[in-house]
């Protein structure tokens, strides 16, 4: 074997030698925002047009009453947790395999976690077994879009009606999704969103609460109000989100054009390398349109003896492609003492060991950028044997 066809990390080069594409994209629009607002000073200003316009956008594209703009989305979940009065001795139900700082906040009110595995064709939260995990103390329960795939919103709806109990729905990773024709964010009672620096749409930090409730909008904003907003997002954030959420839908159909290409591009490889990594390609739900922040794939590389999904992801990450492991299992990096479990969680431990997931930026590139991604998957998968660490 030649020097040239090793994976990168044993010494071959790289199959993208300046690495992932880079995130945020240069946008002309985004440009002028800037250039504006230098001139104008919005950029320095506690208030001005672009919050209020940027607010304006999100409750006419979500059709709700109140669009509150904060500082991050772990900030939003928390406002909606405030917002929903979950406090202490309150039980919140969330997927167990879900964002970090979701059952962070949870346990900051000094509310009690309730995880619920997820489904084994999604990975999303298993809306079927919310109702056995609803006791007399739930409070709320958190439903997040994860990894290019959509909840059973109109299920979970369902059930958390017929018990009474509030929905936040965390569409941090579904800007540009549509679930019958409508953006996620308004199937629960209060949506929440990211404007984080990797995130769709983004102003490095930011984020926002959605809701119809009077009473819930009232309470985060007694909360943030402190004489001064003690959560805010600014004018020049505001102002570089604009262009982008017009953007948005361009962006979605493209990422989800490349998306379909990749799958299709990874169906049709030469048969003959141990195959470790499968797109997740469950069906969509439907009537839904998912947006793609990250790609979920399925590593078996534990198949191979010595080997691991992380010295795959490695050896990836070494081609120059931006596909990483996933999150952690909540109940694996948390004290059972700071949770209870709804029953056995073994999708969430399976997904725990095999997710590998997809960056976005490469989804608005060219079919050359999806191709780079098949051959580092073949390229890993055909040298799997030599990846095993010796004497280990
Ligand atoms: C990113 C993210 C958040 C938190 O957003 P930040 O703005 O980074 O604080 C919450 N939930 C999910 C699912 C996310 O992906």
């Amino acid at each position: 074997m030649s020097a040239s066809e090793l994976p990168a990390i044993l010494g071959g080069p790289p199959i993208r030698p300046d690495g992932p594409p880079s995130w945020p994209i240069d946008d002309t629009a985004v440009r002028e925002a800037l250039a504006r607002m230098a001139d104008d000073g919005a950029w320095g200003r506690y208030h001005g047009p672009h919050c209020r316009r940027l607010q304006e956008a999100l409750r006419e594209r979500h059709e709700c009453e109140h669009a509150i703009l904060c500082s991050s989305g772990t900030a939003a979940v928390e406002l909606a947790l405030r917002g929903l009065k979950v406090g202490a001795g309150d039980e919140v139900i969330l997927a167990a395999y879900d964002f970090k700082a979701n059952f962070t906040n949870v346990l900051t009110l000094g509310a009690t976690p309730v995880l619920v595995d997820i489904r084994a064709d999604d990975w999303q939260l298993d809306v079927e077994q919310v109702a056995g995990a609803l006791s007399g103390r739930t409070a709320a329960v958190i439903a997040s879009h994860l990894h290019g795939k959509i909840v059973d919103m109109s299920r979970l709806r369902a059930v958390c009606d017929e018990h009474g109990v509030p929905i936040i729905e965390d569409a941090c990773q579904a800007q540009g999704a549509t679930i019958h024709g409508r953006p996620p964010g308004m199937w629960g009672h209060v949506g929440v969103l990211s404007f984080g620096g990797s995130k769709l749409l983004t102003a490095g930090r930011g984020g926002a609460i959605l809701t119809r409730r009077d009473d819930v909008a009232q309470r985060i904003k007694l909360y943030t109000q402190r004489g001064n907003d003690a959560y805010p997002l600014s004018e020049m954030q505001a102002a570089v989100l604009l262009p982008q959420l017009e953007a948005l839908p361009e962006r979605q159909e493209r990422r989800k054009t490349s998306v379909a290409q990749l799958r299709e591009m990874l169906a049709q490889r030469e048969p003959g390398a141990p195959e470790l990594i499968h797109a997740l390609n469950s069906p969509q739900r439907d009537g839904c349109d998912p947006a793609y922040y990250k790609l979920a794939f399925r590593c078996d590389g534990a198949r191979i003896e010595g080997l691991t999904r992380d010295r795959i992801a490695e050896a990836i990450r070494a081609e120059g492609i931006a596909l990483d492991p996933g999150f952690r299992a909540l109940h694996f990096i948390h004290s059972r003492r700071r949770f209870r479990a709804a029953g056995e969680l073994p999708i969430a431990d399976e997904t725990d060991r095999q997710a590998l997931v997809l960056h976005h930026p490469v989804l608005l590139g060219e079919a050359a950028d999806l191709r780079q991604i098949v051959a580092a998957v073949d390229k890993i998968e055909r040298h799997a044997t030599m990846l095993v660490p010796p004497n280990e």
